[in-house]
């Protein structure tokens, strides 16, 4: 699948929930869910079907791909992983998604989106362990220490996510000190710790057919 370059709104809009892709502007009134609740394009607000059976577990598949920014062949690449991986194969999925180096930094308060984060990663910006560390896809590990590189601190966008970050809560297998810019994973995240609005046994359900 090609990279998603169209405006991300439309993919909350195609869903009909906040997926939170944008940061503070999903928190304003300037958030098109609040005035558009309904699908993009000529024929979305005739769009009312109930969507059951398979429509359903393609709309949770898509949810949890667009929350987390990734390609159709990387989400699928997630589940195989995690159903040859011992224990519930959509809690193993989620795991995996989470602990992301793009949405670990993210969830840390370093940038106000996923995709914020992820530009973050990829303009070396980020450290494992004190070494630059520029995949998004990067799994962390407990016992790693995340940061901000020396020479990066100073970036505006740092400094307005953290004034953004100061109003969420922070998941428990992470633990922070913003001023600094440093992190330590932990542990590894269980279900509970992972706040979304998707049922991921529907997701297995779909991959499963
Ligand atoms: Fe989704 Fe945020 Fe755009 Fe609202 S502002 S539609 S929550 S990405």
């Amino acid at each position: 699948m090609a990279r998603y370059t169209d405006a991300v709104c439309r993919l909350c809009r195609r869903e009909g929930m906040k997926l939170f892709l944008k940061g503070a502007k999903c928190f304003s009134d300037k958030c098109p869910i609040e005035k558009r609740n309904f699908a993009p394009g000529q024929h979305g607000k005739d769009r009312k079907a109930k969507v059951v059976g398979y429509g359903l577990q393609l709309r949770e598949k898509q949810k949890a791909k667009r929350i987390y920014f990734t390609q159709e062949g990387q989400f699928r690449n997630y589940f195989e992983k995690a159903a040859r991986a011992k224990g519930v194969t959509g809690e193993r999925l989620l795991q995996q998604l989470e602990r992301r180096l793009d949405n670990v930094v993210f969830r840390l308060g370093f940038a106000q989106s996923r995709r914020q984060a992820r530009q973050l990663v990829r303009h070396g910006h980020v450290a494992v362990d004190n070494r630059k560390v520029n995949i998004p896809s990067y799994e962390v590990s407990a016992g790693e220490e995340i940061s901000i590189r020396e020479n990066s601190k100073k970036l505006a966008v740092l400094e307005m996510a953290k004034e953004f970050a100061s109003h969420g809560t922070l998941p428990t297998w992470l633990e922070v000190d913003r001023d600094n810019y440093k992190a330590r994973v932990l542990g590894l995240p269980k279900r509970e710790d992972i706040q979304l609005p998707v049922n991921e046994q529907l997701i297995v359900e779909l991959y499963s057919k």
